[in-house]
């Protein structure tokens, strides 16, 4: 091909017309002369041949490639029920069809529909919220991190707040909680030692800041375990401490269980009621995380408390969306309707049988024709129940080369995570949606022949 018999982008674009109809014309013309360049760029290199691929394809190829969304649905097969990086809880159909429904059209998000005036959409989730932990007032902002930031600025900016050194966690992607924390302008004041605190460095801490100047800061060691030689006071004689000198006690709980982890033979995660029961001044735990939600954080707490917090200029920067709040509710409702075990997909897994994970590995098994199942275990992740892991059975495929199996899984549509152990493929049913198996098994068979 030769610079002059080159086409111009006009002739293209009337050939090209079914491309504009699919993609636009301003992006299909910016296809056009980027394949023209590199067509020109090819012919002045000289060396190389130009492709002879016809020029409509290449720049179709290059219209798929900058439209493709480059977030999308993936298969977990790993085991991890919250995946951080694998957007952590799947969603119940109900806080979908609300999500779906409240973002179809216009709301009453912000609008009393029996006076007809401006109303608040911190009313949304809030009532739930109430009945459901009993806590007098509750907020829900962006997610947790959003929370402790919120609830600091309004509660603590230029106080002092104490908090154990056996608790300045760092959360994941490199965010500690302890920047967090001082991002609100409060100080902090680090107690007790990596892993011992005692009653008497609280009392110390509080003596010194002298009354009403602190917030007593509880951070629930969301990702790792201490063990060993350690010490704790128990969470009420903390409160208790705090209370008695004036002091507001906050406890990030992360993860916030509403249901006993304990109860599915798991370690028992702190529960949101039991941080209320110990008298704990205001409550943080995220929507996505063992509440089995959309992203969310959530505040609970004494009322005059929370509409101090409800006040402050960042409780607008960190504001939840109409469909988070949508979603939400419906996610609490399940707690409150006692039907959460069945409707919401995290603790579905988390509650399905072994005989029953077994049962569909060995579909995968007969299936593929191949492979064996082991007894593995799936894990909670996620900033939740650190090193807690539950039995599973998982299909075990022994490969020849498990990174590149791995790479070729994910690069399927829809792309599949598995996880590898000694040299083999384990593919985990428990995280594996139902309705995603005749994908799965379909990528599975097609790496599987290459
Ligand atoms: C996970 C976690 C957070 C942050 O929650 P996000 O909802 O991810 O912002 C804060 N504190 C603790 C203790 C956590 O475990």
């Amino acid at each position: 091909m030769s610079l002059r018999s080159l086409p111009s982008v006009d002739q293209l674009l009337q050939s090209g017309s079914e491309l504009i109809t699919a993609y636009g014309r301003p992006l299909t013309v910016a296809a056009f002369r980027l394949v023209l360049d590199e067509i020109r760029d090819e012919v002045r290199a000289g060396g190389g041949t130009p492709s002879n691929e016809p020029i409509l394809a290449r720049a179709e190829s290059h219209l798929i490639s900058w439209t493709k969304p480059t977030l999308q649905p993936v298969i977990n097969a790993t085991g991890v029920l919250l995946h951080t990086n694998l957007g952590r809880a799947p969603l119940s159909g109900a806080a979908i069809r609300a999500m779906d429904e409240v973002s179809r059209g216009y709301s009453n998000l912000e609008f009393d529909l029996q006076t007809g005036k401006r109303g608040s959409r911190l009313i949304h989730a809030e009532a739930i919220l109430q009945k459901l932990t009993g806590a007098e007032a509750a907020l829900v902002v962006n997610n947790c991190a959003s929370a402790v930031l919120l609830t600091l600025s309004a509660l603590a900016s230029r106080k002092r707040v104490i908090i154990s050194r056996s608790q300045l966690v760092e959360i994941g992607g490199g965010f500690r909680v302890p920047d967090v924390m001082k991002q609100s302008g409060a100080k902090l004041i680090e107690i007790g030692t990596t892993n011992k605190v005692r009653i008497s460095d609280y009392e110390e801490a509080l003596t010194e800041s002298g009354p009403l100047s602190v917030v007593v800061m509880r951070a629930h060691r969301s990702n790792f375990k201490i063990i060993g030689f350690t010490e704790e006071p128990e969470l009420k004689e903390i409160v208790e401490n705090a209370h008695k000198y004036n002091s507001i006690f906050v406890d990030d709980l992360g993860s916030g269980a509403l249901l006993d982890t304990a109860k599915y033979g798991m370690q028992h995660e702190p529960t949101v009621l039991e941080s209320l029961a110990a008298c704990a001044d205001v409550v943080l735990f995220s929507g996505d995380k063992l509440l089995g939600g959309p992203q969310a954080g959530i505040i609970v707490g004494r009322a005059e408390l929370i509409a101090k917090i409800k006040k402050h200029p960042l409780a607008r920067a960190v504001r939840a969306d109409k469909t988070c709040l949508a979603g939400l509710s419906a996610t609490l409702l399940h707690y409150l309707k006692d039907e959460a075990e069945r409707e919401i997909p995290l603790w579905r897994m988390v509650s399905l049988p072994l005989e029953q994970v077994k049962g569909r590995a060995e579909h995968w098994k007969r299936e593929l024709g191949c492979g064996e199942l082991v007894l593995s275990e799936s894990t909670v992740g996620g900033g939740s129940l650190p090193g807690e892991s539950f039995p599973t059975w998982a299909l075990s495929l022994p490969v020849k080369s498990p990174d590149k199996f791995l790479a070729r899984l994910r690069k399927n549509q829809p792309p599949v995570v598995a996880r590898t152990e000694n040299d083999r493929i384990l593919f985990d049913p428990r995280t594996v949606l139902p309705e995603q198996d005749a994908d799965l098994l379909k990528s599975i068979k097609t790496v599987l022949m290459v």
